[in-house]
């Protein structure tokens, strides 16, 4: 057992993230620098950090980062740079430096940032200068959950359930009603901002029949006055197995212009591996339904890192969804997170083979640069193998504006349904507020009434101005 002895500056916890990247949770210890002991009993696995009173937070992780590099031997290409969202920091190095260059070097020295990482925030920071206008602020976008899949992988943490015809019905009636009950309220409001996105995402979506997908669309498009066709409207059908002709006419018709199907992987050993009910057969068939109905995007989700799966797996994964002629691709590194199956097996899976998942993630950044595809947004989550991260990558001008927007932090997004983590933007400050449901579905019915109250509370009044 490590024990850090650190002052009490209130950033315990950033300290402890990066503790965590380096080591398993029961394996160290923050203290605060109050207890530390006489010197005859200080153990041989203690250390005290941040003794000069004028170190800042930044400074101290520095410390901790060298530190726990000598004590472990491994060396995060994300440096002191723990939370879900690394391109923030470099955003607002480069309003200060207004210049790519000065904020690369700027967050390898603040940050202790690898080349590569630093080259790759940089190239995503400029395609979004470069593609993406507008200011957030003057917009809302909308998010509305489905929390069923037909059966539950493996490494799934989300309220995800495997749910009957009834359940289904029911919850979708909930959702509907507060979706209409939104709606109103923004009207009542006189609410002036555009919507700029709608996304519904899941679990699958696509478990929905292709009525309940026309029924929820149409509510979505009457309580939020848009035409799908006219604005950015994704639905992640992701499981291919619930991806039928009939669905997906419905969704073109309706007029959505972007779809996922979520391979993770073209290996069908993998695909029993991680409690998926199809095989790459069914993935190939859900492509070319999608061609045939001509959608503008199709996005498809590939995780690196998956068991028992080698770079040549995930390279073959890669290469055969490029072939299929995705326009996103966003490649995923394996997170293990509590409330997973693998977790409950394997809770240190994530701390191994981490040179195999370096190699998938180099890998298919430069093949999908290769052909043609840029990183366009970044996000990083807890229990990440190797701490590294998911990038999504487009080919020019595909990107969804939705997933820049939630990770900016700069605009409202309605969330709506079980599971649903909404925002409030406040410009003037440059804050967010979370509104967020209840995940359980079952819970989301019973307390509902509660859920059409912390609308009303965030958004029968006010709206972020
Ligand atoms: S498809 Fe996604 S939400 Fe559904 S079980 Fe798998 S990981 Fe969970």
């Amino acid at each position: 057992m490590y024990r850090f002895y650190m002052r009490d500056d209130g950033n315990e916890y950033h300290y402890a993230e990066l503790c965590r990247v380096f080591l398993p949770e029961e394996d160290f210890e923050i203290i605060s620098m109050n207890r530390l002991p006489d010197p005859e009993y200080i153990s041989s696995s203690s250390y005290v950090l941040g003794e000069d009173r004028h170190s800042d937070r930044d400074s101290t992780k520095r410390e901790l980062y060298t530190l726990l590099e000598e004590l472990t031997g491994i060396k995060p290409e994300w440096g002191t740079l723990t939370g879900v969202r690394p391109l923030k920091p470099a955003l607002d190095i480069l309003n200060v430096t207004g210049n790519i260059d000065d904020m690369k070097s700027n967050l390898k020295n603040k940050y202790l940032l690898s080349d590569t990482k630093a080259d790759l925030l940089a190239e995503i920071a400029e395609y979004q200068r470069s593609h993406v206008n507008g200011n957030p602020s003057d917009y809302i976008s909308v998010y509305a959950g489905i929390p069923f899949c037909p059966t539950r992988c493996e490494y799934c943490s989300f309220a995800s359930n495997v749910a009957g015809e009834g359940e289904i019905a029911n919850y979708l009636n909930n959702l509907i009603k507060e979706i209409e009950f939104t709606g109103n309220l923004l009207r009542h409001n006189k609410e002036t901002k555009q919507i700029e996105s709608i996304y519904i995402g899941g679990g699958t979506p696509t478990t929905l029949s292709s009525n309940q997908l026309k029924e929820l669309i149409n509510a979505l498009a009457d309580a939020f006055s848009v035409n799908p066709a006219d604005i950015e409207f994704t639905v992640e059908a992701g499981r291919p197995d619930t991806i039928t002709d009939e669905k997906l006419l419905a969704l073109k018709e309706l007029g959505i212009g972007r779809i996922s199907i979520n391979p993770q992987s073209m290996k069908d050993r993998t695909l029993k591996l991680i409690g998926r009910d199809h095989c790459s057969e069914d993935i190939r068939n859900a492509f070319a339904l999608a061609d045939k109905h001509g959608f503008e995007v199709v996005n498809a989700d590939l995780i690196a890192g998956l068991p028992e799966e080698t770079p040549n797996d995930f390279k073959s994964s890669l290469d055969e969804i490029i072939g299929l002629g995705a326009e996103n691709i966003t490649v995923h590194t394996l997170s293990v997170k509590r409330g997973s199956r693998l977790h409950e097996h394997d809770p240190l899976y994530y701390r191994r083979d981490i040179e195999r998942v370096s190699e998938m993630l180099s890998y298919a950044g430069d093949k999908l640069r290769d052909c043609g595809y840029h990183p366009y947004y970044i996000y990083r989550q807890k229990h990440q193998m190797g701490a590294f991260e998911n990038v999504g990558y487009c080919k020019e001008n595909t990107h969804s504006i939705y997933n820049i927007r939630i990770m900016e932090d700069k605009q409202s997004i309605i969330a709506l349904g079980a599971g649903g983590i909404g925002k409030i933007y406040f410009p003037e400050e440059d804050r967010i507020e979370r509104v967020a449901n209840v995940s359980n579905y079952e819970i989301y019915s019973e307390r509902f009434d509660e859920m059409l109250e912390r609308k009303n509370k965030y958004f029968g009044g006010h709206n972020g101005d």
